[in-house]
């Protein structure tokens, strides 16, 4: 197709996504905030607009989306609240996307309908604490035993692990080649023995992103929860995670976008002086730099979708896309705070809400010094 027609035809959704976004989604974000969880109501809604495993095959009640149209969708969302993007990852991003590429059959139908209408959701388990940045370092242990395997080990810093029916848990199982083929994931369901959610702690951002800290002790699971081919868990989490930067860099750019037409109203709003912000020119100046930075910020996005169908090609570019749009909406959390003087420091004001929200994203997913640690790398090898 025409970039002309695809571009068309994603601002068709762009428009509809937005509608729902704005009318419906509001009072749910004030809700999560308030209480930590996601209702099981909120999922319905959520499912029954096809927002739930977006990405997953129609075969199994998702969506069958493009990658571009994901984007699309965690851009609108995340201008509600950065949330419901986290949200739609645990039944439709990394670990669910990996279930569908790699998976048997079996493990398909097992996990991936539940996810697509909303029942449980997965959380995908590889930092430790001797482990974060350099993940090839993890020291948790999977030992094969006669049906299967027994795991060991500690895992902190798992997103809504808490709330989660399964874990993808990356293991070493062969310490001699670890990165090189000694890595692999599993499927571990919640409540197999020896799997126990040790610890459970909040962020500065919403209430309802829990980071869990999970120790297996022994814990014993079937030959059939080993995901992909003994060896490959290294190189799941590593592709998986290219999505998962696109998704993370479209998420920051709504917020931006977002929070760029709450500075800018408030700006007009608001008078100092005799008059308002908005005919300052310090203020012009934050409203025009942001402004240019997330046009670039765009550019660098739409750019990086097109030549998504060849995923090798967009490895480097997902980390720039993550990292410049994940600063550019922290710049632009700043100046809206600031813009809005003492009101952008009281709590339950959307613009402090988000600034809270979009610290995260320079550490998660990879923080923003990996992003130019793979950026480098690949710029000096060539
Ligand atoms: C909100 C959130 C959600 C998360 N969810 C998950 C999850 O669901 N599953 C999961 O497995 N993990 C998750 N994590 C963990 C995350 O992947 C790690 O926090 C991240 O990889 C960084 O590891 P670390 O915190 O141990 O920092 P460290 O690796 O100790 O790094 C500390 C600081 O030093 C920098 N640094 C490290 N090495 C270098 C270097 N060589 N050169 C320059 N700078 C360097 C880092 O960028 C960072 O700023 C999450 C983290 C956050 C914040």
């Amino acid at each position: 197709m025409a970039f002309k027609e695809v571009a068309e035809g994603l601002a068709e959704m762009r428009a509809s996504v937005r509608r729902f976004v704005e009318d419906e989604l509001p009072p749910w974000a004030q809700e999560v905030d308030k209480t930590g969880k996601f209702p099981a109501e909120l999922m319905r809604l959520l499912a029954s607009q096809g927002f739930l495993g977006m990405r997953l095959p129609e075969k199994y009640g998702g969506s069958d989306m493009s990658l571009a149209q994901y984007c699309l969708v965690q851009e609108e969302l995340s201008r509600c609240h950065p949330m419901f993007t986290i949200l739609m990852s645990g039944t439709g991003g990394l670990s669910p996307m990996a279930i569908a590429q790699y998976g048997t059959d079996a493990q398909k139908d097992k996990y991936l309908p539940p996810l697509t209408r909303g029942d449980t959701r997965i959380a995908f388990a590889l930092t430790e604490p001797g482990a974060g940045s350099d993940a090839s370092s993890i020291s948790t242990r999977a030992t094969a035993t006669e049906t299967g395997w027994s795991i060991s080990g500690q895992k902190q810093f798992i997103s809504h692990a808490d709330s989660a029916e399964v874990i993808m848990v990356i293991a070493v199982t062969d310490p001699a080649l670890r990165a090189r083929g000694g890595i692999s994931a599993f499927l571990v369901d919640k409540g197999t023995p020896g799997m126990e959610i040790t610890r459970v702690e909040t962020t500065m951002g919403s209430a309802a992103w829990t980071l869990s800290e999970i120790t297996f002790d022994n814990c014993k699971i079937d030959k059939s929860a080993l995901l992909d081919e003994l060896g490959r868990g290294f190189q799941l989490a590593s592709s998986a995670l290219t999505e998962g930067r696109m998704s993370v860099a479209c998420l920051c750019l709504g917020a931006a976008e977002k929070l760029l037409e709450i500075a800018t109203a408030y700006a007009k709003d608001r008078r100092t002086f005799g008059a308002p912000l908005a005919d300052r020119q310090a203020i012009q100046w934050m409203l025009a730099d942001s402004a240019t930075e997330l046009a670039a910020a765009r550019a660098l996005v739409q750019q990086t979708l097109l030549d998504s169908e060849d995923e090798s090609q967009i490895r480097i570019k997902a980390s720039m896309c993550k990292l410049y749009c994940s600063e550019v909406a922290g710049r632009m959390a700043d100046k809206a705070v600031q813009i809005h003087g003492a009101n952008g420091v009281v709590r339950g004001y959307e613009v402090e809400r988000f600034y809270r929200d979009l610290r995260l994203f320079r550490v998660g997913e990879g923080s923003s010094e990996m992003q130019r640690l793979v950026i480098a790398r690949d710029l000096l090898r060539n």
